[in-house]
């Protein structure tokens, strides 16, 4: 069977509730997934609950951005929603995101687009976890750039003039919180991190391993068949579990689906069979 490990809810940037999403996951026959909503867990309980109802294993989780020249993303699975060293520093993450949602803003204004707080809590739907995606969406809405991947090559990415960066845990601090929280820390999309040479990805491997890293999130529904075997024999190498999933987010990454990604993915269900022996 299959599963996916690298889901979004209205909890932070996708646009379908972790109920529905649980639906979701159902109709494509998945086993098990994990609900990875940036910097917060409060979808955990909804989907727990509709997850029930399908007979299907839910994973609680969250993806953290780390501080990284690029740009390094770490999958925490196993993270309950419940007082802990890493659970404790989300809410402090939300409103390093709210403070920085605001300087973006005040960037964009600069450049004559009105974009204002209230729209993005809005475009939210009053999920705690706003982010850049929100704001991508309200330009859209209102006709300032055709689509969302267009509002972040011209607006919002990094180097482009709205893009403002915010507190971020250090890899070392991201990866030992959620060991000390009894998850398991999965590295993902490789590719984020801009890194050329096997030299240079050997040596943070070790690094990020030393700290407690136990995935590599190879099967990644954005790259191709070589791209998934390269990383997936690198993770091998490296003695890290090759995770997987679609990072669906819903209306904002169109032509994503749930478990199939953009229709060619497949993360076989002994992924959490080996990661859930890495849980300490
Ligand atoms: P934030 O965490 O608020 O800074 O927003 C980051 C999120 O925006 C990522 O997790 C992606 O879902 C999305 N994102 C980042 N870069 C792009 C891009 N170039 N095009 C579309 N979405 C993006
Ligand atoms: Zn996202
Ligand atoms: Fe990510
Ligand atoms: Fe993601």
């Amino acid at each position: 069977m299959a599963v996916d490990l690298h889901l979004h809810s209205t909890a932070s940037d996708g646009s379908v509730r972790p109920g529905e999403l649980m639906g979701l996951a159902a109709a494509q026959r998945l086993r098990t997934v994990a609900l990875t909503d940036h910097d917060t867990l409060d979808g955990i309980s909804e989907a727990r609950e509709a997850a029930g109802h399908h007979d299907i294993e839910l994973i609680p989780g969250t993806e953290l951005s780390l501080e990284f020249d690029g740009g390094m993303h770490l999958l925490v699975l196993w993270l309950e929603p419940e007082p802990g060293p890493l659970q404790d520093r989300l809410e402090w993450l939300r409103q390093g995101r709210d403070e920085r949602n605001l300087a973006i803003l005040e960037a964009l204004a600069r450049h004559g687009i009105e974009v204002s707080a209230e729209e993005i809590a809005e475009q939210a739907g009053g999920g705690g976890s706003v982010g850049r995606p929100h704001i991508a969406a309200v330009m859209v809405r209102k006709s300032y750039v055709t689509s969302i991947a267009a509002a972040f090559d011209l607006w919002l990415a990094r180097g482009r003039p709205a893009y403002v960066a915010r507190p971020r845990l250090s890899p070392a601090e991201g990866i030992s919180l959620a060991r000390a929280s009894g998850a398991v820390p999965v590295l993902a999309h490789p590719h984020t991190l801009g890194i050329t040479t096997a030299r240079d990805m050997a040596a943070l491997l070790h690094e990020l391993i030393d700290a407690g890293l136990a995935g590599l999130e190879a099967l990644y529904a954005g790259y191709h068949r070589h791209e998934r075997e390269g990383y997936a024999d690198l993770a091998r190498r490296f003695g890290l579990v090759a995770t997987g999933g679609s990072d669906f987010h819903g209306d904002y990454k169109p032509g994503l689906d749930v478990g199939i990604g953009y229709g060619d993915l497949y993360v076989p269900d002994d992924v959490v069979d080996q990661l859930r022996e890495r849980v300490a």
